[in-house]
């Protein structure tokens, strides 16, 4: 079926909806991809410049040793993968690697770390951060594990920006992945940030062994939320040894691309961001995810544990492209 004939696939181009059924989100899956990929570029341009992109650097303030049981995650300690845990990382050697993110053209700065939940006594170091990376210019965002209401209202007072929450996948596949939180405690986290009036970044992992049917209920959940979160990243599953995901088949490069057309479709203001995967990505497969509105990448050689292309990798393609950092 294409576009044209697929009217309820696309009632108003561009227009903010939290509305869509999941039946609307597969038809959009299920349009030809060329119709598809020109719909995903029409709808950016409504709300974006398609030759800018969102350049983020996420830094792993905490590393391994997190109880939780992510199926993809090379921090679970649950999982023999070869990453040994560390202590939170000091505020002097948070604040050197922000200042070579801003040299290196970065507008954001992310903070990961592999918590369920983060401690009272972490969280005043992790506030120290926000605010030392927020003076020096930069966009602060964070990802550390279910927040309260008020720990949320306490990174909001120190200046964060962005928090990080991923939903993972659709609810029906989330059981295979993670068994040791709930659907409902990360949509219960993502109310705290928002009512905190923290800007929300939430995507998902496809690669993970799901359906079609889970990537469309997936962008159908993320879509369908109160407010559409200001960041949505969408990562391919890094296979790391060790991990239950480590021998999967992997997704075909196209279905990640119409993935990232659907969300853009879906939710035309938000930042689409292209996320982890990219390292074995060809340029030619990340050229097209441009095209379907993706416009955010992560710069720099590493995504908390995995490897990411360097930035003179990313710099050249972006050139190649056209494409340059927005501000
Ligand atoms: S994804 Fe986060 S919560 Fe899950 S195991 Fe990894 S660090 Fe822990």
């Amino acid at each position: 079926m294409t576009l044209a004939e697929s009217p309820r696939a696309m009632p108003t181009p561009g227009l903010v909806r939290n509305d869509w059924t999941r039946e609307e989100v597969r038809a959009l899956f299920a349009l030809p991809f060329p119709e598809l990929v020109f719909e995903a570029a029409r709808v950016h341009r409504l709300h974006f410049d398609p030759t800018e992109v969102q350049v983020s650097t996420l830094l792993s303030i905490k590393t391994g040793g997190c109880p939780e049981d992510c199926a993809y995650c090379p921090q679970s300690a649950q999982y023999d993968t070869g990453v040994t845990a560390e202590k939170l990382m000091n505020l002097d050697a948070v604040l050197a690697e922000a200042r070579a993110a801003r040299a290196g053209g970065a507008s954001r700065f992310c903070m990961g770390a592999a918590w369920r939940e983060p401690k009272d006594r972490d969280l005043d170091a992790v506030c120290a951060m926000v605010a030392g990376v927020r003076a020096l210019g930069l966009e602060t965002c964070a990802t550390l594990g279910m927040l309260t209401a008020a720990q949320a209202g306490r990174l909001k007072a120190a200046g964060l920006d962005y928090y990080n929450h991923n939903l993972d996948t659709s609810p029906e596949y989330y059981g295979a992945i993670i068994t040791t939180r709930t659907y409902r405690d990360r949509l219960d986290t993502l109310d705290a940030v928002r009512d905190a009036g923290i800007h929300v970044c939430c995507g998902g992992i496809v690669g993970m062994g799901e359906g079609a049917e889970d990537r469309a209920g997936l962008i159908a959940t993320l879509a369908c939320l109160p407010v559409h979160p200001e960041s949505v990243p969408i990562n391919m599953l890094v296979q790391v040894a060790g991990t239950p995901l480590a021998n999967g088949a992997t997704l075909d490069a196209l279905d990640f691309v119409r993935t990232i057309a659907v969300a853009r479709i879906c939710m035309p203001k938000s930042v689409v961001r292209l996320s982890a995967g990219r390292e074995d990505m060809s340029e030619e497969t990340q050229a097209l995810c441009f095209l379907a509105g993706a416009n955010s990448i992560f710069y720099g050689p590493k995504l908390l544990t995995t490897p990411n292309p360097g930035r003179d990798r990313d710099m050249a393609l972006m050139d190649k492209l056209g494409l340059r950092p927005m501000r």
